[in-house]
């Protein structure tokens, strides 16, 4: 995602944590301790913070960074969100001073976010998993405008002539599938994201 889609999709602090509650727990919120899904909002109106969930069944209050490089951390989620989409997209490695700088925040608190970041490219994290590039592209064979020129005879389009579509998901850790699919309907796309990518909001990502 480029920053300004970033910043579009995530404006508030709010909209950053329905994001995460539906990339991590898919509708069904559960306890960070115990796991029990007997949980519910914690009344917030008047405190002015928001997020805070309270488990019916160990009485713990919890919230949906726990466990997340975001737990504990005082930065606006979307700063969070923004770091990632900086990170991700630096051509080389990016400095906690730039970032610092980029986001308006102390270079301390960005180095602590960094290396925890970093640290997390590697492994399967639930909200990298979520910000995620999805395209299609074909391999080998003639283009789709060639094709497009053969309509007329479908001798041409025989075994070896045709592209294979293949569509490639791309987790913005590096991390990546591609695989043949049939072709390239909305439909089988919306499988193949299915199969691979962990998330629903992954599709709105893709260019389909
Ligand atoms: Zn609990």
């Amino acid at each position: 995602m480029a920053l300004i889609e970033v910043m579009e999709m995530f404006p508030t602090q709010a909209e950053c944590i329905a994001y995460l509650e539906r990339l991590r727990w898919q509708g069904s919120p559960e306890c960070q301790q115990c796991a029990s899904i007997q949980v519910g909002h914690r009344n917030e109106r008047d405190t002015g913070r928001i997020g805070r969930w309270n488990c019916h069944a160990c009485q713990s209050t919890f919230k949906v960074t726990h466990g997340t490089v975001f737990q504990g951390t005082k930065i606006p989620l979307q700063k969070g969100f923004l770091a990632i989409s900086l990170m991700a997209h630096a051509k080389k490695s990016l400095s906690s001073c730039q970032l610092a700088r980029d986001l308006g925040v102390k270079q301390k608190t960005c180095w602590r976010i960094m290396m925890a970041l970093r640290a997390e490219m590697g492994k399967d994290d639930v909200l990298l998993q979520g910000i995620v590039d999805a395209d299609e592209t074909s391999i080998g064979g003639k283009g789709r405008k060639d094709l497009d020129k053969e309509e007329g005879d479908p001798r041409k389009r025989g075994h070896g002539t045709a592209k294979d579509a293949v569509f490639g998901a791309v987790a913005r850790c590096g991390k990546g599938v591609a695989a043949r699919i049939e072709n390239v309907k909305g439909s089988t796309i919306a499988g193949f994201l299915k199969k691979f990518v962990k998330t629903e909001e992954a599709a709105l990502y893709t260019d389909q």
